[in-house]
């Protein structure tokens, strides 16, 4: 008897139900929340269907659609040259493909993040859950839960935006900095509108998640669903942004591997 292979096995195993597959992606639509950045600045476009032709005069036996979407709209990736000083590191296009399948980590802060929309993951949170789960993954993905995923149906819940500003939960400047420059992951995946907090735009250097993440030629990932269901480790994510030429991220249909 050949030993049977590891892809054999794997596929066995899906179809057997021992290995779960996790859709870990929002819906697209033009219901899908945004980013919303300050009046002064560019601002992204939500997702949008134009139909070409529905089984009628402009297309007797088919239907399909144009669509326009930001990059960074939905579910989706961030890629190195998204921030300035990831300016000269790979566009969304340029990213290995063997980056795309990696492990993941799930740290659960949502009960922190239900009582205080600010929350930010600190150093030593990180270092807390190590203990108890082992080190964070060698290039893989570091995935950050705040149940900010069952507000997804709302852009208004979604933002949490008052006076101030956005108040949504993310990660202080010296673990942002820690997590890019320190440790092993290969990147963020968080379920809110972007790696950073609401309130980073305030924060020294403004949107550090982003600004360290990028910097060190590291990725993000965002709007996130369905973290609940993946294991504190253990996790295979498939990620698969649109290889956009150019391009400063996409959106990424995501899924997880999990054995059960
Ligand atoms: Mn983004």
């Amino acid at each position: 008897m050949p030993e049977r292979s590891v892809l054999s096995a794997l596929s066995d195993a899906l179809a057997g139900g021992s290995v779960q597959v996790v859709d870990l992606t929002a819906r697209l639509s033009a219901e899908t929340p945004i980013i919303q950045l300050p009046p002064e600045f560019g601002q992204t476009a939500r997702f949008e269907l134009e139909e070409i032709s529905r089984y009628d005069d402009r297309g007797p036996a088919w239907y399909w659609n144009n669509f326009r979407s930001g990059e960074h709209t939905g579910t989706h990736f961030d890629a190195p040259n998204h921030w300035v000083t990831g300016r000269d590191g790979d566009d969304v296009a340029s990213v290995p493909v063997e980056h795309l399948i990696r492990p993941a980590v799930v740290l659960d802060f949502s009960a922190e993040c239900a009582d205080d929309a600010d929350f930010l993951l600190e150093v030593d949170h990180i270092k807390a859950w190590e203990k108890e789960h082992g080190s964070l993954p060698d290039g893989g993905w570091m995935l950050y839960r705040t149940g900010w995923d069952a507000r997804s149906d709302s852009q208004e819940r979604f933002i949490n935006a008052n006076e101030t500003g956005p108040h949504t939960p993310g990660m202080s400047i010296e673990c942002a900095r820690w997590v890019a420059e320190e440790s092993p992951v290969i990147g963020v995946g968080v379920e809110t509108v972007g790696t950073d907090a609401g309130a980073a735009h305030s924060f020294e250097p403004p949107f550090p998640c982003h600004s360290y993440l990028m910097g060190s030629g590291k990725y993000g990932l965002t709007q996130l669903q369905n973290l609940a269901s993946l294991p504190p480790t253990g996790a295979l994510l498939v990620v698969g942004p649109l290889p956009i030429v150019t391009g400063s991220g996409a959106p990424a249909r995501t899924v997880a591997l999990v054995e059960r």
